[in-house]
């Protein structure tokens, strides 16, 4: 269904060329492919169609290692996802002291090929918070010019939810959630005890048949990649439509090394390796629009370095790579003695959580900015290699023969855990540079990254801490691990490792502080644009790829608009 096509002579000329596939690359494949442009869509990774290439259903005992991970799969084995921390020949580097981890995908469709499908829309507030508690930075743009977009993502990809009419919450055009299952009932409970906002999940997996795609029958393995796609991939839900369209050209294992530019300054289209020889190319277009994902398009950035701009491309203010975010983040799971020796029961849902908890404080009485919401995990899944985390952390201590039987069967499902997520605000100590040093197997110059937690993040990182050992103490569980301390900045998950990382390009009406305009369009490029996590001002206490979706898609409209009108 992604199968690429041959790359076309490099005589010809396309309207637009896209670098990358994920939810930015191909969302904005999809809108322009739609609204008629002839589109290059150059992919460092391999074509993947979920129909036919996905593990969906696959039992664990059919392979020797039993879902275990591979370097190429760090979620295991069945995983839908190829990339991963390291990926061989391609390094990063680190300053010293910097502890920072990158995730990267190298597929058609990105990251969207695993993601957890957490489907948030920024709210009101995400837009404008310097304005509400002086940090950081206000976007230049509000909720309510990027809401018709978000409702436009909804109606074409699908999310699960309910309309709770919370101030920075925003409802969406929602199917209908699917009901709590067992374990989800009792943190509702221990919730509403604790005056912890508690409700329906918001996933973009369809509970009723969308578009023509079928709706989810619960095997609970979004991860492994929907055969029926009932869950969203930009994989089959934007490049394969946008394919059939006849208007796109897919090239894949296409690393892209540079944008190419003219005398007059003017993005001519993109320099690339073609990973299968080896050899350099070039595609030629009237506009290009990086989408490699936040970090990777700095990278990009930097080192599209020309006489007109020694500085890398789009740098005159200097800020490309800075102002990069990733959501905080610390987990606690729990052992729930009522759950053990549970009634066998239909446990079937979604593959992730059917509620959550988004941010349901004040500020003005902590001692913390912004806030966090709280993902639900735990009860019974297909056992897994590795699953329940090892059985010596339960009562028995672990065991051997029919006694270690039993005590799985025991203890089986009787886990609840929580993920805080929450936001971090830019600083100046967390940016990426190139690393002039060091260069990939292809001699593309590597990204250093340089990375800091402030009090801001650690003081709310303890507070989810304090907050889900409250919630396990109050179904009566006991907590898997003790309370990190002050030293171990209570817990806080290393910068990257939540894999929501973003700016680096960020958006602004002031072209000596910010890298793109309001539609994500180059200040010193005009035709030239970022489709991905780069062009964000903050990072919300939300997961940002519904975001990303929204603003390409606007993007995508304004450059529609912009070429119908002979620019830019
Ligand atoms: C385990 C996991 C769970 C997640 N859960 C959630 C969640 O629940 N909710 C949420 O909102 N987000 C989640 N995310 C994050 C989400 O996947 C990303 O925000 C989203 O995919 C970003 O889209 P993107 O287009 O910027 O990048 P990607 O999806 O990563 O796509 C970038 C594409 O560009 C290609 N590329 C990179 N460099 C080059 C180059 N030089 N030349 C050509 N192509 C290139 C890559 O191969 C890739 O296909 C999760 C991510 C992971 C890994
Ligand atoms: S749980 Fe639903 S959406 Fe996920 S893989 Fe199974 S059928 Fe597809």
């Amino acid at each position: 269904m992604t199968e690429p096509q041959a790359p076309s002579p490099q005589s010809r000329v396309y309207d637009v060329c896209i670098v990358g596939s994920g939810a930015g690359g191909g969302m904005a494949a999809y809108a322009l492919t739609k609204a008629g442009a002839d589109v290059v869509v150059l992919e460092a990774g391999e074509p993947w169609d979920n129909a036919k290439d996905s593990a969906m259903l696959t039992w664990p005992y059919e392979s020797p290692r039993r879902g275990r991970s591979t370097k190429e799969r760090p979620f295991g084995e069945f995983d839908a996802c190829i990339g991963g921390w390291e990926i061989p020949g391609e390094p990063y580097t680190r300053a010293p002291g910097t502890e920072f981890a990158w995730w990267r995908a190298r597929m058609v469709g990105g990251r969207t090929n695993h993601w957890g499908r957490i489907s948030l829309r920024f709210g009101p507030y995400d837009f404008k918070r310097k304005s509400r508690d002086g940090l950081g930075d206000d976007w230049p743009i509000s909720y309510d010019d990027v809401a018709p977009y978000y409702d436009q993502i909804d109606r074409l990809i699908g999310v699960f939810g309910s309309k709770e009419s919370l101030a920075n919450e925003p409802n969406g055009v929602f199917l209908p959630p699917p009901l709590p299952r067992c374990h989800e009932l009792l943190v509702k409970q221990a919730a509403d005890r604790l005056h912890v906002t508690c409700i329906p999940a918001r996933l973009s997996i369809l509970t009723r048949p969308l578009n023509g795609r079928a709706a989810c029958h619960y095997c609970g393995q979004c991860n492994r990649g929907c055969k029926v796609n009932a869950n969203f991939t930009a994989t089959n839900v934007l490049i394969a439509p946008a394919l059939a369209t006849g208007k796109l050209t897919l090239v894949t294992n296409a690393m892209a090394r540079e944008v190419l530019v003219d005398t007059g300054g003017r993005a001519t289209g993109v320099a690339y390796i073609d990973k299968t020889t080896g050899t350099d190319r070039r595609v030629r277009a009237k506009v290009v629009v990086l989408a490699a994902s936040a970090l990777e398009t700095a990278r990009l950035l930097l080192n599209s370095t020309s006489s007109r701009f020694p500085n890398g491309l789009a740098n005159s203010s200097g800020t490309v790579g800075k102002y990069i975010t990733d959501t905080t983040g610390t987990d606690v799971g729990g052992f729930i003695p009522k759950m053990m020796d549970h009634v066998p029961h239909n446990h079937d849902g979604v593959g992730g959580m059917h509620l959550y908890m988004p941010w349901w404080l004040d500020n003005a009485k902590l001692d913390f900015p912004r806030g966090y919401h709280i993902e639900v995990w735990g009860g019974t899944q297909v056992p897994s290699y590795g699953f329940m985390g090892g059985i010596h952390r339960y009562p028995s201590g672990g065991g051997y023969g029919k006694q270690l039987k039993d005590d799985y069967r025991r203890y089986y499902g009787a886990t609840i855990g929580f993920s805080g997520r929450g936001e971090m605000i830019p600083n100046d100590g967390s940016y990426c540079e190139i690393d002039s040093r060091t260069v990939d197997r292809w001699g593309i110059p590597v990204l250093r990254f340089h990375w800091k937690w402030t009090d801001h993040e650690y003081k709310q990182v303890k507070h989810m801490q304090e907050t889900f050992r409250a919630l396990i103490a109050e179904m009566g569980g006991q907590v898997f691990s003790p309370m990190p301390t002050a030293e171990q900045g209570y817990g806080i998950a290393a910068g990257g490792v939540i894999i929501h990382e973003l700016g680096g390009a960020r958006m602004g009406d002031d072209p000596k502080t910010s890298v793109t305009n309001r539609w994500c369009q180059a200040h010193d490029c005009k035709n030239l644009f970022v489709a991905d996590g780069g062009p964000f001002v903050s990072q919300a206490d939300k997961n940002p790829t519904w975001t990303i979706l929204a603003l390409s898609m606007r993007t995508s409209d304004y450059i529609t608009d912009q070429m119908r009108k002979g620019a830019p």
